[in-house]
């Protein structure tokens, strides 16, 4: 069969009824009925009923018995229409089915380690759920776990999504460059994956965190629209939701602000999410960062719905109420939540001792106030500590009614007050969903502060250290002129999630000085770790910005599916390791000591052993703590040692020495019996030592 002849198994409808038919896949299912045989043939575009009749031919039907889920087969078949009654409305296909004339069997299957079928061969029955089946045996067997048509689907949407952005950036002019993989450490905040040098012993590549510094220099190079579905690596701590690579569609162009960016990212992130069905609301709203935190304490606002910040500080400002008195004293701050209508599901004691004992604290506040209205009046345990001016101010600032539930945070700290808020702001959401299904609210979050303080006194950057600030006349020993600067950077968030972020850039080699000054890089150290790129800047770099998007992200989201594994074809695991590959893996002493490591570790070995007694060297050596009253005769022993072994070398004999200078004994501490352990006695001792030559295991000399 040449591949023209082969009919995708979803592709046949009603209108190929008489049609004769080449098909090849996989079995997906079979069903036995004596005389009988009905398969379910997969392949990628679909899924096709196969009929089997013991009556019309013998053979074939004997054959058709041994398949089994999963073997990869060739069919040839005529395609009729279903009875009435026996059509399957859960396959495209279902109206009809292919009565089999031929069967070849091209490759068998092992038994599965779990089903892959997702479609019943019954109209309604239940099929077992890939979901329950664990994920790591599913990483392990990914090329099974792939064989699903909805993985296949992930992939073949991922695919359409990331066509789709490069046909438009295309036709806007950018042209894809890839960078090195193989390069110097680029700061995006994470920690490198580091690669040793066998020809530059001693020395390491770093695997990019992002093509942030090459696109740059892109630019400067005058190739004045950039992008590339880039490979990066961060290793970071381990979370659910992240890979230790993962893609961004990175852009980069020249002579362009801000807008443009804003424009051309709605135009790639809408008809991206177009290729998954997604319509979303354009144009994209903006917030300030100062905004996105005032209004949902956190830099990336969940927009699909309201339940915004309210600011109540102003109402306390001479309360009795003494926790709130203290706070307004202390110049902190009192925010809360109308949960609007919800006071039957926010009972008194859930939001007592669920809420304000348990939930807040466990977001690292100090606790929650909170007031519920009913018939026109507010009501709570602390109500009657408030004046009738307070009350009236509350049920008109937070906008109460009959039914809503206001919760309240207060605290010295406005970074702590905003931050617990935000949480426990979504947290209800999510409990009461309160949050509309098929709601898309994109937003650009802009005017970030260029830094963030460090609890130690100094600055990092709040997006990465080539971040253009808002104006350059800056101080870089001031720490307040510092932290007053906003940034030229903007991230786009969709419901609640960062999906990507970028800026307008430096390009004047002065002011990129003094921003490393201002993180706290001399001189040298900034012309150490990047003066290539000052260099560059000082040769007529053009003004330059972009942005990079996080695609898987983007295409779990678009799709609805929860973890970024699913849309990746060989992810690694939540604990960044591959159950397939079996990645990382040790590697020989061998590999090591060509990549010059092996002499390293040894080298640091020495220098450890330098600065210690022979006698602490040697307890460093073979794992034995040596107690102070042991002292004295351990030196004592390796004394005599060192002179029986000197004696010996100054010995000339035509014999050889024998192996061992001094006579071999065991010796056990003192008020300690000697033992034979069990695995000594069984033969398992050294027995996974890690090398044997001929029968013997190799052993550290130590234990010899
Ligand atoms: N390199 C940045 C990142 O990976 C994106 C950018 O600034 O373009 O987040």
């Amino acid at each position: 069969m040449s591949v023209s002849e082969k009919t995708g198994c979803g592709t046949i409808g009603f209108h190929d009824t008489g049609r004769t038919v080449q098909l090849a896949g996989w079995v997906d299912a079979r069903r036995d009925h004596g005389d009988l045989l009905f398969i379910h043939l997969r392949d990628w575009s679909g899924i096709i009923q196969v009929v089997f009749q013991e009556a019309a031919a013998k053979e074939l039907f004997a054959m058709a018995e041994t398949l089994r889920e999963e073997f990869c087969i060739r069919v040839t078949g005529n395609v009729v229409g279903r009875l009435a009654g026996t059509e399957n409305p859960a396959l495209s296909t279902g109206e009809v089915e292919v009565t089999a004339s031929a069967l070849e069997i091209l490759s068998r299957a092992d038994q599965l380690p779990f089903p892959i079928s997702e479609k019943a061969m019954i109209a309604g029955a239940a099929v077992s759920a890939p979901a329950s089946v664990a994920e790591d045996l599913r990483l392990q067997y990914r090329y099974l776990d792939l064989r699903r048509p909805s993985m296949q689907n992930n992939l073949k949407k991922r695919h359409r999504m990331i066509k789709k952005a490069r046909d438009i950036l295309d036709e806007h002019g950018f042209v894809e460059v890839e960078t090195p993989g193989l390069t110097r450490s680029t700061p995006e905040g994470a920690r490198d994956y580091i690669v040793p040098s066998r020809v530059h012993e001693g020395a390491f590549y770093a695997l990019p965190q992002s093509p942030q510094l090459f696109k740059q220099l892109l630019m400067v190079a005058g190739t004045e629209r950039y992008y590339q579905v880039a490979r990066c690596f961060r290793d970071e701590d381990l979370r659910p939701n992240r890979q230790p690579e993962f893609t961004q569609l990175d852009i980069e162009a020249a002579f362009i602000d801000e807008d443009f960016i804003y424009f051309l990212m709605e135009e790639i992130i809408c008809r991206m999410f177009g290729e998954a069905g997604v319509a979303l609301p354009r144009p994209f709203p903006k917030i300030s960062h100062a905004d996105a935190i005032a209004r949902t304490g956190t830099d990336r606002p969940d927009l699909r719905f309201g339940m915004y910040f309210v600011h109540a500080t102003d109402i306390f400002s001479d309360t009795s109420y003494t926790i709130f008195r203290q706070i307004v004293r202390r110049d902190g701050h009192i925010i809360g939540i109308n949960v609007k209508g919800c006071s039957e599901a926010l009972s008194k004691n859930v939001l007592q001792n669920e809420y304000a004992r348990q939930i807040v604290p466990g977001f690292g506040g100090k606790g929650m106030t909170w007031m519920r209205m009913t018939d026109g009046k507010l009501d709570s345990n602390i109500v009657q500590f408030f004046s009738q001016a307070e009350q009236e101010a509350v049920i008109d600032r937070f906008g109460c009614e009959d039914g809503d539930v206001l919760m309240i945070i207060a605290d010295p700290s406005y970074e702590v007050t905003t931050r617990v808020l935000g949480q426990l702001r979504l947290h209800v959401a999510n409990r009461l969903e309160l949050i509309p299904e098929d709601t898309w609210a994109p937003v650009w979050v802009t005017d970030f502060p260029l830094f963030d303080p460090l609890e130690d006194g100094g600055m990092t950057s709040t997006h990465h250290p080539f971040t253009a600030p808002d104006r350059t006349d800056f101080d870089p020993s001031d720490p307040a002129d510092l932290l007053s600067l906003k940034s030229r950077a903007y991230d786009i968030v969709i419901n609640g999630e960062e999906l990507g972020g970028g800026s307008i850039r430096i390009n004047d080699a002065r002011v990129q000085e003094k921003i490393f000054s201002a993180l706290g890089l001399s001189r040298n150290e900034a012309a150490e770790k990047f003066g290539f790129f000052l260099r560059a800047l000082a040769y007529g770099a053009p003004p330059h910005g972009g942005i990079a998007l996080g695609i898987d992200r983007m295409v779990a989201m678009a799709l609805g599916v929860s973890s970024i594994r699913d849309v990746m074809a060989f992810p690694k695991n939540r604990s960044a390791y591959c159950p397939l590959t079996r990645a990382p893996a040790y590697v020989s002493r061998e590999q090591l000591d060509e990549l010059g490591l092996f002499k390293a570790a040894q080298a640091e070995k020495d220098l450890r052993a330098d600065d210690k007694s022979t006698v602490d060297n040697l307890s460093w050596l073979s794992r034995i703590g040596i107690s102070d009253g042991e002292r004295g005769s351990v030196e004592n022993a390796v004394r005599r040692a060192e002179e029986i072994g000197k004696s010996v070398l100054s010995v000339s004999c035509e014999n050889p020495p024998a192996f061992s200078p001094i006579r071999l004994e065991n010796r056990t501490r003192p008020g300690k019996t000697p033992s034979v352990h069990p695995a000594s006695a069984g033969g398992t001792l050294l027995s996974n030592a890690p090398e044997t030559s001929g029968d013997f295991f190799k052993v550290a000399g130590i234990i010899e």
